[in-house]
């Protein structure tokens, strides 16, 4: 009960403000009613009382008169004493003509005055010959204390009655709003607290309110609300999932197309710019391979070193771009007269090397010759003018033993050498 009226005067809720709101209002009403009650039956207790006065003073008008017509004054006593002592009357005064009290009689002292006194008058008169004589005036006083006397127990029923009305009533107040406003928003509180706005799925909000009322189509909008937000979410979700699938998509042909951009780097990184052959590294990578090949397969191989001869006179004669033109048109030469499967790269500035697979040393010997003869045969156009270039050859075969092409070229150099030091333009084996 405390507990309730503190909650009462410091709401924290909804709907203890409105209960406050409502039963404040209830008891103003109340009060106002009982009080306004209560002052129409003072009036009209009141106004039955006065009745009562003039009642009594009718009741003694003739022995009154009569005594104060005779001047007996122990029979005026006697009546205003009878007439104080009854329950109705607080004071009695008979005045005399001129207005001065004769008698004046009340029960109670100057300590216990009543609230208020209200009093009636009446003339005491004597017929004599037809004339009427004033002989006084008789005052009856009553007073508040007479009236709460006889209100005060109609006064407390109403009251009780009040009492009782808001008492009932502040439970009955208390119990409703709790069953219809406060445990559905309570209800609705805790059930939106719970939400996990990342994760909404099927969580829905159950306010148990089976009227329809705003209760249940605030849960209708909330709930609405939530499926909305989750399709958003899906939505959301699924854009996000095709936007990973194209990133993974693009990054995917991003990669393909790297991988041909390196294997075309690694080509062009392989490939002499002049002549479009192998360049060293180019030719050491393809050769080698060959190499292992063929020692595996048990295959023989052989391996031509060459230099194009007295190259720097045709620089020196005419001119680097010359030199250039006199580079591609060996090379040509040379491709023209080889197979698919052999490599053949240049190595240095005028050097160049021919790998042959399943080749012996008489077929590659037969081979450099015939090349031999063929670049000095076939003379290079340069300005309207033939220019001669010739070239010397080593040839070796491998050994049984010989794993790597670098070896090869060494043995091949050497003979090289010797063919430029037996005169040039030869083959040596
Ligand atoms: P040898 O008969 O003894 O081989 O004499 P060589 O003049 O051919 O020999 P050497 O090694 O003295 O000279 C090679 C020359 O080749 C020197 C260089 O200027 C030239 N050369 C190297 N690379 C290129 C190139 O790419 N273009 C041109 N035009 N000349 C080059
Ligand atoms: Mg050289
Ligand atoms: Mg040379």
């Amino acid at each position: 009960m405390t507990n309730d009226l503190l909650t009462f005067f410091h709401p924290g809720r909804l709907s203890r403000k409105l209960l406050r709101v409502v039963f404040a209002l209830y008891f103003s009403v109340t009060i106002t009613v009982t009080l306004f009650h209560f002052v129409a039956e003072y009036v009209r207790t009141q106004d039955v009382i006065r009745d009562e006065l003039h009642q009594l003073e009718k009741t003694v008008h003739a022995p009154l008169a009569t005594s104060l017509w005779q001047l007996n004054r122990i029979q005026l006593n006697a009546l205003a004493n009878g007439l104080v002592n009854m329950p109705v009357i607080d004071k009695v005064e008979i005045l005399g003509p001129n207005g001065k009290a004769i008698i004046e009689l009340k029960n109670y002292t100057s300590d216990n005055t009543p609230l208020s006194l209200f009093s009636i008058e009446e003339p005491l008169t004597w017929n004599l010959a037809d004339k009427q004589i004033v002989l006084g005036t008789l005052r009856l006083w009553s007073s508040s204390d007479v009236i709460f006397d006889r209100v005060l127990f109609g006064f407390s029923v109403i009251a009780l009655n009040a009492v009782i009305k808001i008492t009932v009533l502040w439970y009955l107040f208390l119990w409703a709003f709790r069953r219809f406003l406060g445990r559905p928003l309570q209800n609705l509180m805790s059930q939106v607290n719970q939400i996990q706005l990342d994760k909404i799925g099927d969580e829905r909000i159950d306010l148990e309110v089976e009227d329809d009322n705003e209760l249940r189509r605030l849960q209708e909008h909330i709930n609405l609300m939530l499926s909305k937000m989750e399709q958003d979410r899906q939505a959301m979700l699924s854009v996000e999932r095709g936007q990973r699938v194209l990133l993974e998509e693009q990054v995917a042909e991003r990669t393909e197309e790297l991988v041909v951009l390196n294997k075309k780097l690694t080509e062009v990184a392989s490939i002499d710019d002049l002549t479009g052959i192998h360049n060293r590294r180019g030719f050491f990578e393809k050769a080698q391979f060959l190499v292992d090949l063929v020692r595996r397969q048990n295959h023989p191989l052989s391996l031509l070193a060459l230099d194009i001869d007295y190259f720097k006179k045709i620089n020196d004669t005419y001119g680097h771009d010359a030199g250039d033109q006199a580079l591609c048109h060996f090379t040509d030469l040379i491709v023209s007269q080889l197979r698919q499967s052999d490599v053949f790269g240049r190595v240095g500035g005028e050097e160049f090397v021919i790998v042959l697979g399943d080749t012996n040393l008489e077929g590659g010997r037969h081979l450099a010759e015939k090349l031999c003869r063929l670049v000095h045969d076939t003379p290079l156009d340069v300005e309207g003018e033939s220019l001669h270039i010739s070239v010397s050859i080593g040839v070796v075969e491998r050994a049984p033993s010989e794993t790597d092409v670098e070896s090869l070229l060494k043995r091949a150099d050497a003979l090289l050498y010797k063919a430029k030091d037996n005169g040039r333009n030869r083959v040596e084996v």
